[in-house]
């Protein structure tokens, strides 16, 4: 899948999830958790192939995120070492430790102790970190080096003008992180060769069996289905749910309708 795939199918279940759920357990989000905890799912939703050596989240932080994706080689086919079935085959390295489920809880789990004990430091970091990545997937359509600027602007406006900022996402921001991830590793089964997702689950003598959707399902990442149908419709997903989903958008919206409508006239 493309980066703008991977970034905007995490950013629409990230506003669906921070819209919606807490409304269905009788809590009000505010708009600013909404669009932080969006924010930080389109960017998660990169972060797994931070295990290949020239994708997009390796290449992204120059030196710091290229030493992370050392680290996470070899870590990788360490676990994959140690936990393979005697149907397993390759290294492990790409598409192994990052790709899994219990890999995205894991590391949700630490974003989530770290922002209810760190607090506002965590969840700026997250989600400047998080929207950088995701930036840089859309490159096709923001092409340019200032995204880390914009990355840092954004992140900026989201704590200083958007009503709540970060601060209500604190303790369950890492539910951002692992629903990105899992979606990356979803994305990946329906183009790519599949991912680990179940380890370390044994499936026909496998631990790193390789889910996916059947062969003929499957279509070519950066093709014509993708380029014409999936990613058109992510992106228009994403922004109609960023205005139901976010408390307050939908008014925001309507408002600069009737100011548009009123300016019409005059204009003519
Ligand atoms: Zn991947």
């Amino acid at each position: 899948m493309l980066g703008v795939s991977h970034a905007t199918s995490g950013a629409a279940l990230g506003l669906a999830v921070a819209g919606f759920v807490p409304t269905l357990i009788g809590m009000t989000p505010s708009a600013g958790s909404v669009l932080t905890f969006a924010g930080v799912a389109a960017g998660a939703a990169l972060l797994p192939d931070l295990d290949h050596p020239s994708s997009t989240a390796t290449r992204r932080f120059s030196w710091a995120s290229w030493l992370a994706s050392k680290a996470i080689r070899p870590l990788s086919a360490l676990v994959f070492d140690l936990t393979r079935g005697r149907r397993d085959t390759g290294k492990g390295t790409h598409r192994g430790l990052t790709h899994t489920a219990v890999g995205a809880l894991f590391l949700g789990l630490a974003i989530n102790l770290a922002s209810a004990q760190w607090g506002t430091p965590v969840m700026l970091g997250t989600l400047f970190v998080c929207l950088a990545l995701a930036i840089k997937g859309l490159d096709g359509l923001i092409p340019g080096p200032p995204s880390l600027v914009i990355a840092a602007g954004l992140t900026w406006a989201v704590q200083e003008y958007v009503p709540g900022g970060t601060d209500g996402t604190a303790g369950w921001l890492g539910a951002a992180v692992a629903l990105g991830m899992v979606v990356h590793s979803l994305g990946d089964a329906i183009t790519e060769s599949g991912a680990p997702l179940l380890w370390p689950l044994p499936i026909r003598g496998r631990l790193w069996y390789p889910v996916g959707s059947p062969r003929a399902m499957r279509f070519r990442a950066g093709g014509k289905v993708e380029m014409l149908l999936i990613a058109p419709l992510l992106t228009i997903a994403t922004l109609v749910l960023a205005v139901y989903a976010i408390p307050g958008a939908l008014d925001l919206a309507l408002s600069l309708r009737d100011q548009a409508v009123r300016l019409l006239p005059q204009a003519g």
